[in-house]
Order: C-alpha cells, then sequence, then structure tokens
C-alpha cells in the first residue's frame, strides 16, 4: 500500500515527487511510502526548449529534463520507488483507499496524484469529474479535472495542466509541489508544512 502514488512523470508529477522525497527527514513523513509511475512517452517536455523559465538555462530541452529528472530523483531521494513504462488505465475509489490499474499491474494507495496533462486524456473511473479545459481553447477539446485546491476527492489529488492550469513549466512544476506540501501538511496533523535547505548551518 502506497501512502502517495503518482500517476504521470513531466513536470507536475515529478515536482511532487521531489518534494515529497525530500521529507524523508521529518517526523511526519518517516517510514511513508511514496511511488511514482513514470510513463514518459505523452509528455509535453518531450519537444519543448524552455527560454523562458528561472533557473532553467536557455535552450535547456524538455527531454533532458525527463531524463534528468529521473536520475535527480534517484539519486537524491531513492526511497521513492519509480515504476518505469506503465500507463494508467483505471482506477476505483474505496473508502480509505484506491486501487490503481495500470497495463501491467495493479497498485494500491492512500492518496493518489494525477499528473497525466489533458491530452487525450483516458483514465476510468474519473468520468464524473471530467470537464472542458478553462484556459486550453474549446476547439482543441482538453479535459480538465474538477478539483477544489486540486483535491478531486478524499484521497485523489491532480496537478499540472488537467487540473485547469495553463500549460507553462512553472506553473505545471508549482502546482505538483503545492499538492505534496498540502499532503504532507495532513501527515502532520494539518499542521503546514515546508522543507527547506539552507547554506546557513543551523
Ligand atoms: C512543444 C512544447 C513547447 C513548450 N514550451 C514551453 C515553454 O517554452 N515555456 C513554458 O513555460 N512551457 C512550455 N511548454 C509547456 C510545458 O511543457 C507544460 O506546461 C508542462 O510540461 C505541463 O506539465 P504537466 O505535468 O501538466 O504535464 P506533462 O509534463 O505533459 O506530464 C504528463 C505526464 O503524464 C504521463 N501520462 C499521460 N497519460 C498517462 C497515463 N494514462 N498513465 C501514466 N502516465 C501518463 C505522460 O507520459 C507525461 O509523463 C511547452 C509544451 C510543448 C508541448
Amino acid at each position: 500500500m502506497f501512502d502517495v502514488l503518482i500517476i504521470g512523470g513531466g513536470v507536475s508529477g515529478m515536482s511532487s515527487a521531489l518534494m515529497l522525497g525530500s521529507a524523508r527527514t521529518q517526523e511526519y513523513a518517516k517510514d511513508k511510502k511514496i511511488g511514482i509511475l513514470l510513463h514518459q512517452r505523452s509528455s509535453s517536455l518531450q519537444n519543448a526548449i524552455f527560454n523562458n523559465v528561472l533557473g532553467l538555462k536557455p535552450n535547456t530541452t524538455g527531454a533532458s529534463i525527463l531524463k534528468n529528472g529521473k536520475k535527480h530523483l534517484k539519486e537524491a531521494y531513492p526511497h521513492v520507488s519509480q515504476i518505469d513504462f506503465e500507463k494508467v488505465l483505471k482506477i476505483e475509489k474505496k473508502l480509505d483507499y484506491i486501487i490503481v490499474y495500470s497495463n501491467k499491474n495493479i497498485y494500491y494507495a492512500k492518496n493518489i496524484i494525477i499528473a497525466v496533462g489533458p491530452k487525450n486524456f483516458n483514465i476510468k473511473g474519473l468520468e464524473k469529474y471530467e470537464e472542458l479545459h478553462a484556459h486550453i481553447p474549446p476547439e482543441k477539446n482538453r479535459t480538465q479535472l474538477k478539483n477544489n485546491n486540486y483535491l478531486v476527492e478524499n484521497g485523489v489529488y491532480v496537478t499540472g495542466v488537467i487540473a485547469g492550469l495553463r500549460s507553462q513549466f512553472a506553473i505545471a512544476l508549482g502546482s505538483g509541489t503545492q499538492v505534496a506540501t498540502d499532503i504532507m501538511s495532513l501527515w502532520n496533523n494539518g499542521k503546514p508544512v515546508k522543507v527547506h535547505d539552507s547554506t546557513i548551518l543551523r
């Protein structure tokens, strides 16, 4: 049983994974089992080049971010399980947990973060939350999932463009971090948390 299973290994999903991974030294996150289904083939990053994102060198390719993001996560937070090359087909919500069906396996999780992007969205079990995306031209017929501050329903979170956000790297990145810290705050009995590393010795 995962405490959090992230579905989608693009900008917002990887950002959630890094944030959750970074909490490993905090008491509230001790022993939490975190995983990410890292299907990357349909990521918007595949063909992108970035010149307008703070912290990224001009001409950084999305393909390099996909590759280096996995390495970063593995080296910095190896306790986060990376599950490659699996596509989620269906989710089933139970009272206290969620069953996630991929094309290869079945997983159980207390919380899931849906970070799959809005293109050709096709995960069964979420039909009642689907609506036309508010920030993509309607003729493109893209989906967003209804949510309240990224919460779709108890234990089910959405992040990135599929949450109804504009498609910009920094927006997707920030939303993934927001959702991760929301979950971490719940683990901390509702007390808001953050994880800051510093050059100043404490
Ligand atoms: C060509 C191009 C150029 C761009 N240039 C810029 C730019 O210059 N500046 C800027 O700020 N933004 C740019 N963007 C936008 C930016 O890349 C996106 O806003 C960002 O990638 C969105 O992040 P996301 O997490 O919502 O989705 P994505 O990064 O697309 O990630 C979604 C992930 O979910 C996975 N997935 C999909 N379906 C499933 C499934 N069923 N099961 C499991 N996994 C699944 C995908 O493979 C992918 O890994 C560009 C986008 C494109 C396409």
